[in-house]
């Protein structure tokens, strides 16, 4: 899972089976969806890859997130960008079914760190395209990082 860039009413993200940059709707972006009967508020659906068909999923932040540990870090930004794409008015119309209001804030990015990050637009830099900036991390390294 890898978003790479939000645009006015799109985004672009970089399949991470696959290798494709697919250009997705915001309109077709859902907040929430529901994973083993259980409804997750935190969860960006993104419509399957063009290429491979992988299904891929953005996870938020935590209101309560503690800082990231390696600012300016490739994780860190991608956090950033996923945090502002979930607070798109897309994500609040488009909730799956049975998400009370109250789950549905993240962690807000303010004007500031938008300012000090992504001054040149809301965009990634891809580890490879110059500087290595940090590992890409991929679902499972980040879920782990969320339960500690
Ligand atoms: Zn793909």
């Amino acid at each position: 899972m890898s978003l790479r860039e939000i645009m006015n009413t799109e985004i672009e993200q970089e399949c991470n089976v696959c290798g494709a940059t697919n250009v997705i709707a915001q309109s077709d972006l859902a907040a929430g969806t529901a994973m083993d009967g259980q409804v997750d508020a935190r969860v960006i659906r993104l419509p399957p890859c063009e290429s491979c068909g992988a299904a891929e999923f953005l996870i938020r932040s935590a209101a309560d997130e503690p800082e990231h540990p390696s600012p300016g870090s490739f994780g860190h930004l991608h956090r950033l960008l996923v945090d502002v794409l979930y607070s798109r008015p897309m994500s609040s119309q488009q909730f799956a079914v049975g998400i009370a209001d109250k789950d549905a804030a993240g962690k807000e990015v303010t004007a500031g760190e938008i300012e000090q990050w992504f001054g040149n637009g809301l965009r990634l830099t891809r580890a490879g395209d110059g500087d290595v900036i940090g590992p890409l991390e991929d679902e499972s390294a980040e879920a782990q990082e969320e339960q500690q």
